[in-house]
């Protein structure tokens, strides 16, 4: 058995198990990963850990689609300093586009 950065570890998420929005990521989590497993090797999940830390990481950086409206996370951003310009892609209309979010989460925390 391979343990890696990927692989299972022991932790506790005991203080979260009320929150419904807990369950609805594990779901949400689950389907993507079984989509991924489906197209890729299972053993090889270090693109999955790494765009779900991410996006936890970029979690506040939403951005409204200027015509639909929805609220997008970005799918790439190159961060500098304490800049991060962020990549979105709306799935509902298809279109594309950038925005510029803080990357110090203290300051983002200021409009949370
Ligand atoms: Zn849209």
């Amino acid at each position: 058995m391979t343990i890696d950065a990927t692989s299972p570890r022991t932790f506790d998420h005991a203080e979260l198990i009320q929150l419904p929005e807990y369950h609805a990521l594990r779901q949400a989590l689950d389907a993507l990963a079984q989509r991924l497993d489906r197209e890729q090797d299972i053993t090889d999940r270090d693109g999955f850990i790494a765009a779900v830390t991410d996006m936890a990481r970029t979690s506040y950086a939403a951005d409204d689609c200027d015509h639909c409206r929805e609220p997008v996370w970005p799918h790439g951003a190159d961060v500098t300093d304490s800049w991060m310009n962020g990549r979105y892609y709306c799935p509902i209309c298809n279109r594309a586009w950038t925005c510029g979010y803080t990357a110090d989460l203290e300051i983002a925390a200021m409009f949370i």
